[in-house]
């Protein structure tokens, strides 16, 4: 990390907003985007100012990951099994620049101050930590007794999750279970001015979405609260997800994956992602997700833990990378599933554009191999490789 001057100028790179408007120079101070055009006078100002030589690479806004346990997750193969919290280093140099925080299937002996904690100090590399309320469990367990207090009081929770559905570690919760948690959120959030999405773990059970469906067929729940994620984890719930974003739902895929996992019958999400561009789903209904610190666990078919990784939020770019290049998806249409689409998605209005106003977090990539050169994050420049 260099300390930078208060001024920035990104010269002279391939601007993806995430939509592409071609070259353009791009002026950063006080932390937010001052501007973004042609040929920008900047010699003109007699004020001191950083430049960075973009010709050739390509410029976006710097990644959302929608989920990542920031504080560490698991367990679930006893203690021994409890992945780390997560190093900021390592989501610096994968391109990211906004992080939600969660708890997982352990409530019990991980807490949700601990995750605000971990979410804030992340800030200390630039980096704009957020958190959620709630974990995989109903009842909720939340911070100060209520998902809508947590929502109101607490700046920096937006949102509930992941809670789980059609999992054999979940709750079980019936519909109306949900419902009313997702009521608590939405109230919360429209007092706060938050999106109050609530973000659901969908398991490998054969029920895939059907609770989600059969909260909104009965209850005034907007269906754009709802953020179910992990889609990819069979091609049957991908399939069955497009009945969700027909009826105008969003979905998250997990980038996160291993050799047992795809061999078990996750969907890689490049592969997911490329099917989801054919089979037309709308880019703002589609977002993608580290999971980063998970652990992803392998269990046999009576349910019983064989071993487990943990999950790295290198993953993210990495998709983005594989999608771009071997699958041949649209650069623009990739980015936006890390970018806008979950900014939109978690009510995040600076976040995830490249536009006057947003926060100054620029993601530069050498287009050849989607290879970060320099991030700046929070106005902060971080030169990655040059
Ligand atoms: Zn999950």
């Amino acid at each position: 990390m260099h300390e930078s001057p208060p001024l920035m100028l990104i010269r002279a790179a391939t601007v993806f907003c995430p939509a592409p408007i071609g070259v353009a120079d791009i002026l950063l101070g006080g932390g937010r985007i001052l501007a973004i055009q042609p040929d920008l006078p900047i010699a003109t100002l007699a004020l001191p100012v950083k430049i960075i030589d973009g010709l050739g690479l390509w410029a976006c806004p710097g990644l959302v990951d929608g989920l990542v346990h920031v504080s560490g997750g698991g367990g679930e193969g006893g203690f021994a099994s409890r992945t780390p919290a997560l190093n900021p280093g390592d989501a610096i140099a994968a391109g990211i620049t906004s992080i939600i925080g969660a708890l997982g299937t352990d409530d019990i002996t991980r807490s949700h101050a601990d995750l605000l904690a971990a979410t804030r100090s992340l800030q200390a590399s630039g980096i704009t930590g957020y958190a959620l309320t709630g974990s995989y469990h109903v009842p909720v367990t939340t911070l100060t007794g209520s998902v809508r207090a947590d929502l109101t009081l607490i700046p920096d929770i937006i949102g509930v999750g992941e809670l789980a559905i059609a999992d054999h570690r979940g709750s079980q919760p019936e519909a109306h279970e949900l419902a009313r948690i997702a009521a608590e959120a939405r109230v919360g959030g429209m007092l706060a001015g938050k999106a109050g999405t609530v973000l659901i773990h969908v398991g490998d059970g054969d029920e895939h979405l059907r609770l989600l469906h059969a909260v909104c067929d009965a209850h005034e729940v907007p269906i754009r609260q709802w953020q179910p994620t992990h889609i990819n984890r069979s091609q049957g719930l991908l399939s069955a997800a497009l009945a969700w974003t027909r009826r105008g739902g969003s979905i998250d895929l997990t980038t996160s994956t291993t050799a047992a996992l795809t061999a078990s019958g996750d969907v890689v999400a490049a592969q997911a992602l490329h099917w989801l561009f054919a089979n037309g789903v709308p880019l703002a209904q589609i977002s993608m997700s580290s999971d980063g610190q998970a652990s992803l666990p392998h269990f046999d078919a009576e349910g019983e833990l064989l071993d487990l990784e943990v999950a790295r939020v290198g993953s993210l770019l990495e998709t983005v990378r594989s999608a771009v290049i071997e699958l041949h998806c649209a650069f623009a249409d990739t980015i936006t599933t890390v970018t806008r689409s979950p900014a939109e998605i978690w009510g995040l209005r600076s976040k995830g554009q490249l536009r006057v106003g947003a926060d100054a977090d620029v993601l530069l990539l050498d287009p050849a191999q989607i290879e970060p050169v320099a991030l700046i994050a929070g106005g902060r420049l971080h030169l990655l490789r040059q």
